[in-house]
């Protein structure tokens, strides 16, 4: 049974009996439970706005190391892709071998990826870049085997084809049209230029035989030229001094020759020129990097 409770009435000087104010008793009630209401809401904002800002720290963070994964994997891929221009351009042309279509070399998308459209955006695109540098270097690594395969049973073939810079020095003219030095009329020039001081020394690019050793050639002066074999000969004009003869062996990386400026020349440098199969091509294919 509740208790009931008196007051002292200081008017009448008795005790009279507490009178229960429900009204105001609910509005206190009422208050507390809008006090707690708010107190939770600003809470719960508060918890979501750190929880937010948090995602958003996080996120950056993965942007970043995505970001940096990208720029990491565009790297080797420009390493790969030397790689392979070096094996297009000298391996494949050496070994007489078609090289590999370009097409189909930047055509590695590398299929599908696994719940790819579950993944981010940035995500699907880094392993789209993963493949394709999978694809890349399953395609180059089959190629080199190949091409270990084709020089091990041409490894005598090898020696005697053009693959070294003659002299050291820079190329000061290239292999096709230009203008004579002489006359300024279009001529083709049939080798490369490279320039070097007087009495520089000329290696010899591959091993042969010489097969000229004088100035059998109007314009070229004092000049060599070596018979390799399988259908490779090398010439090197405008010579200072020769130090070899017809009919002798030579060696790759022998010293053949000192560089000069005889003939029809404008300046010290050596005209070097790589003839196959009785046509002249360009020397600098067969320079090795
Ligand atoms: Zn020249």
């Amino acid at each position: 049974m509740a208790r009931k409770k008196f007051y002292f009435d200081t008017q009448t000087y008795s005790y009279c009996p507490v009178q229960t104010d429900w009204k105001k008793y609910l509005i206190q009630i009422g208050l507390c439970l809008v006090l707690a209401f708010v107190c939770s809401v600003v809470a719960y904002d508060y918890g979501a706005q750190f929880e937010a800002s948090a995602l958003i720290r996080y996120n950056e963070q993965l942007s970043g190391q995505i970001a940096a994964k990208t720029v990491k994997l565009q790297k080797i891929e420009k390493s790969l892709d030397k790689i392979h221009h070096n094996d297009q351009t000298f391996y494949k042309s050496i070994l007489n071998l078609k090289p590999i279509d370009q097409s189909v070399w930047e055509g590695g998308t590398g299929g599908t990826v696994p719940f790819a459209s579950a993944k981010p955006k940035p995500l699907q695109k880094l392993d789209q870049q993963k493949e394709k540098l999978k694809f890349k270097f399953n395609l180059q690594e089959s190629s080199f085997s190949e091409l270990q395969k084709i020089a091990v049973h041409k490894s005598d073939e090898l020696t005697h084809i053009p693959a070294i810079s003659p002299i050291n020095g820079r190329i000061v003219s290239g292999f096709g049209y230009r203008a004579d030095p002489f006359h300024g009329h279009a001529h083709f020039h049939a080798g490369i230029d490279i320039v070097a001081a007087m009495g520089t020394p000329i290696r010899c690019v591959a091993d042969g035989v010489v097969r000229v050793s004088g100035t059998p050639e109007y314009g070229y002066g004092l000049q060599i030229e070596i018979d390799h074999g399988y259908g490779y000969v090398t010439k090197y004009a405008h010579l200072s001094s020769m130090l070899v003869s017809p009919g002798q062996k030579v060696k790759r990386g022998q010293t053949i020759a000192l560089s000069g400026n005889s003939g029809y020349s404008t300046g010290p440098h050596l005209h070097y020129e790589v003839i196959k199969n009785g046509t002249k091509v360009d020397p600098s294919a067969y320079i090795y990097q």
